[in-house]
């Protein structure tokens, strides 16, 4: 029934959620606007009503990713999962227990989402710090828990997608290389222009036409939510596509740089095929 897609177009950062939101419904909506590829990001274990005491109780949430990972397949689409702990869960974790207690228990949650990886059911891990202005100690605490991200991510040679206050998140540069990992394969999420990691930018980023005829290499987003409490949070499943086919029919964006974007940027950051169907 739908035309076969002429170009791969990829949303690197998409949330799933048959429980709060629409679940495979958005997936099909993404692939009725032109949508081929996507990166699906686990949730918050808040977001299932898990309040964690060790990384064993992320378990569930990572099953519910991968679950959704694969009906997302089942419609043709290339889905990829990518698990791992939201960082402003330090702030959580520290109202129920010590904050050395609460990164260890975000540590091991992050060596479980390794194992999937190790396994081959995920593409990557999710990590990060909090975007929001913390005291000293759970500021200290969260890169503790970003460095043992940055260790597994070297150890297993995946990519790691993060989180983190706006702008550069510069010093993550040199984290990442002190952990043996090549920071283009950390992928900053809902990136600024100014980092030097790898930038995923929104799909409405008025500068994505102009940094793509630079030959910038970046990745593009929906960072949809899914939660239908949150309406339009940010945006709709449909904005990678839209925003893409827009600037292609307009000439913004151009076959190649369309290719860059979408196929050769996140294959050789996430070392997945990215081909049409
Ligand atoms: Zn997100």
């Amino acid at each position: 029934m739908n035309r076969a897609p002429r170009y791969p177009i990829t949303d690197d950062h998409i949330h799933l959620d048959p429980v709060n939101g629409i679940g495979i419904a958005a997936a099909k909506e993404f692939q009725r606007a032109g949508g081929t590829h996507l990166f699906v990001v686990s949730k918050p274990s808040w977001s299932l009503g898990i309040e964690p005491s060790c990384g064993e109780d992320y378990r569930p949430v990572f099953l519910a990713t991968l679950s959704i990972v694969r009906e997302a397949r089942d419609l043709g689409l290339g889905a990829f999962a990518i698990l791992g702990v939201h960082p402003a869960e330090i702030s959580r974790l520290a109202g129920r227990m010590p904050i050395d207690r609460a990164a260890r228990v975000m540590q091991e949650g992050l060596s479980l989402a390794a194992e999937y990886v190790e396994r081959g059911d995920a593409v990557a891990l999710k990590s990060g710090r909090p975007h929001y202005p913390v005291e000293p100690p759970v500021w200290e605490a969260s890169q503790a828990v970003l460095r043992h991200a940055l260790l597994l991510a070297a150890d297993r040679s995946c990519a790691v997608q993060i989180h983190g206050e706006s702008g550069p998140c510069a010093d993550v540069e040199g984290m990442a290389r002190e952990a043996g990992m090549d920071p283009a394969r950390v992928v900053k999420h809902f990136a600024t222009p100014d980092t030097p990691l790898m930038p995923s930018f929104i799909a409405r980023h008025e500068m994505i036409p102009e940094l793509a005829r630079g030959g910038r290499a970046f990745t593009m987003e929906s960072d949809y939510m899914d939660e239908k409490s949150r309406p339009g949070a940010v945006i709709g499943p449909k904005s990678v596509p839209r925003f893409t086919l827009r600037h292609l029919a307009n000439g913004a964006l151009s076959e190649e740089d369309l290719w860059r974007i979408h196929a050769v940027t996140p294959s050789r950051v996430y070392g997945v095929e990215i081909l049409l169907p």
